[in-house]
């Protein structure tokens, strides 16, 4: 059914939109890859994704900080696969420190990249989904889209907006055959932790592979990070028909982490 769709994953040249890329494309649907990179690698990762899944891929390397760039991203997206079908709103960035210091410049980055750009990419993406009376919205928050955590300021407001843009997108679009839904992952093993991990080891002069697994339990019932292939495949049972009437719903991957 999903064979022949098309995909654009925000953030998948690394971590969990790179995971997300290789589970749909499995199943034959097109790709448009997207993130900080090099626009050489970039083309190469698109190169490699085509050849090995026999589908057709873009590359962008657009900036999600630079709406103007979002705009030509988009539009070019479209222009070269014909439609996007299913969007993946992936891309973050993180940064952790007390709100009495938070840097502006950090906390304007986190706000463009993890919720603005997300606005910007629906409004693009809609009337080809209206048009073909199907689509598949899909923003990656956070279980901090759901609850806080200190020093987080920036993120957590990024989070909870997009879980709630997300929700009013589900409520317009309704009636046209198209879901929108965030997924809340908990902790997932990727670069994003990595200066987080590494600091915590560091506090508490442990090696990072039991840092690893110390943070997570201080939050999660589950006391270990997901793969991000896992957030793939859920992605992929979301885009199916059996999940046509989840919409509007902030759906938690977080080892029981909100349970509490
Ligand atoms: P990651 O660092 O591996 O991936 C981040 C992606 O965003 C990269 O592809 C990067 O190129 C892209 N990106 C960053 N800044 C950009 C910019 N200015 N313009 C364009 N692209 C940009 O991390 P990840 O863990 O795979 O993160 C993916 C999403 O998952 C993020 O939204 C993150 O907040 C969310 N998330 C991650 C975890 C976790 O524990 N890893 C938990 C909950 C939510």
């Amino acid at each position: 059914m999903l064979k022949g769709k098309t995909a654009l994953i925000t953030g998948s040249s690394s971590g969990i939109g790179l995971a997300t890329a290789h589970v749909l494309a499995k199943q034959g649907i097109n790709l448009i890859l997207h993130g900080l990179m090099d626009e050489t690698e970039g083309i190469a990762l698109a190169k490699e994704f085509s050849t090995k899944y026999n589908i057709k891929t873009l590359f962008d390397g657009a900036n999600l900080m630079d709406s103007a760039a979002i705009a030509t991203f988009m539009d070019r997206a479209i222009d070269v696969m014909g439609s996007i079908d299913i969007l993946i709103n992936n891309a973050g960035i993180q940064h952790t420190e007390s709100v009495d210091t938070f840097p502006t410049n950090k906390w304007d980055a986190i706000i463009a990249i993890n919720l603005t750009a997300a606005f910007h990419t629906i409004q693009k993406s809609l009337p080809c989904m209206k048009a073909n009376g199907w689509g598949r919205i899909i923003n990656i928050a956070s279980v901090h889209g759901l609850v806080a955590s200190l020093n987080k300021s920036a993120y957590v407001a990024a989070k909870h907006g997009l879980v709630g843009l997300t929700k009013v997108v589900a409520l317009e679009c309704g009636e046209q055959g198209i879901t929108a839904n965030s997924i809340c992952p908990g902790f997932v093993d990727t670069a994003i932790l990595t200066d987080q991990i590494q600091q915590f080891a560091d506090e508490n002069g442990i090696p990072v592979e039991q840092a690893k697994r110390d943070i997570v339990i201080q939050k999660q019932a589950v006391p270990k990070m997901m793969d991000p292939r896992q957030i793939g495949e859920f992605i992929l049972f979301l885009c199916s028909d059996a999940a046509h009437t989840i919409s509007g719903a902030a759906l938690p991957m977080d080892g029981a982490w909100t349970a509490q």
